[in-house]
């Protein structure tokens, strides 16, 4: 495709849609202000709620106090524990310090912990895709640590042994790339012919509906920016993928970082946000780049999305 420079013509900026807040996001993040508004005492949140520094700044100058470590809850204080998911060792410190927890892990998450439960409880090695260090996936395997292997890339899938081969099931991080996973899983299936997969994917909606608009937009765009967290699992797989489409994308965790990103010689910006992000920073980048001279904005998208998830019992937000 034809991609000019912008010389005297004014930029575009093609917003990929959908775009930022997931559901479980959404849920997240209205939890954690109902329990502002609902709760006598301090209100504290293990590890960031979702990972945008928006989000959790915001939380933050309102009164939720986050900590890294179950143990700096005081005893009998309220917890609330992130979209990401804790593992089951960490639910029973916050019992042994008879913590009352509120729990905003995305019902997405739930489904793996639960997939993984039941496998492990049949005897089987269960694969786990996804990145070691994410917060997800410390929670996940933490369901069953004698059982579950964490799997991180092509290399992990070739290599790995399992005692049984006939006894081996898959289940994925949530907000990986589509296209790497299939491909990991592929090769996994070769290994391990009775391989067990989850029905459906464990990657979620959100993840794959923001992964298909960012391929979309790439093709017309000469240079990506992704609003989100560089410790945000969905955010940075959209660079990757708006890469892989032949666009090169930066991803922006804060405003100023814009200015940093090379606009000479380009006509057309496509812009998302991860599942994290809240749109109120995709607004400000819009104004943003509006005074860079990409004053017209055009939506491309790919499919609506109408996921809600209820809030805990008792709980209306
Ligand atoms: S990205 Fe997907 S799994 Fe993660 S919180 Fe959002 S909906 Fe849930």
């Amino acid at each position: 495709m034809n991609k000019q420079p912008v010389g005297d013509v004014a930029g575009k900026v093609i917003l990929a849609c959908p775009h930022g807040f997931c559901a479980g996001v959404e849920r997240a993040v209205r939890i954690a202000e109902c329990m502002l508004k609902g709760a006598r005492g301090p209100v504290y949140c293990l590890r960031e709620i979702v990972h945008n520094r928006q989000v959790v700044r915001d939380l933050s100058s309102r009164g939720i106090i986050f900590v890294k470590d179950i143990n700096d809850v005081p005893e009998g204080a309220v917890v609330l524990f992130s979209a990401h998911g804790v593992a089951p060792e960490i639910r029973k410190t916050a019992g042994s310090h008879k913590l009352k927890i509120i729990d905003a892990t995305c019902p997405f998450v739930n489904k793996v912990h639960s997939e993984v439960c039941r496998y492990a409880s049949e005897g089987y090695t269960i694969l786990l895709v996804g990145h070691r260090n994410h917060d997800e996936i410390i929670g996940v395997a933490g369901e069953a640590p004698d059982s579950v292997v964490v799997i991180e890339d092509k290399t992990g899938a070739e290599n790995v042994d399992v005692k049984d081969p006939t006894k081996v099931a898959v289940m994925t991080q949530t907000t990986l790339s589509v296209d790497e996973t299939r491909n990991i899983i592929d090769l996994l299936r070769k290994r391990f012919p009775q391989l067990k997969t989850p029905a459906g994917s464990d990657i979620c909606y959100a993840t794959q509906n923001r992964q298909l608009a960012v391929r979309s937009v790439a093709e017309k765009a000469d240079i990506f920016i992704v609003l989100g967290a560089q410790n945000s699992s969905n955010s940075n797989r959209l660079v990757e993928v708006a890469g892989v489409a032949g666009c090169k994308a930066f991803l922006v965790s804060e405003i100023e970082q814009i200015h940093a990103v090379p606009l000479d010689q380009v006509r057309v910006v496509g812009l998302t946000a991860g599942a994290s992000t809240p749109e109120y920073f995709v607004r400000d980048a819009l104004a943003c780049l509006a005074k860079l001279g990409f004053v017209h904005i055009e939506e491309c998208r790919v499919v609506d999305e109408n996921v809600h998830f209820a809030m805990p019992a008792g709980m209306n937000a």
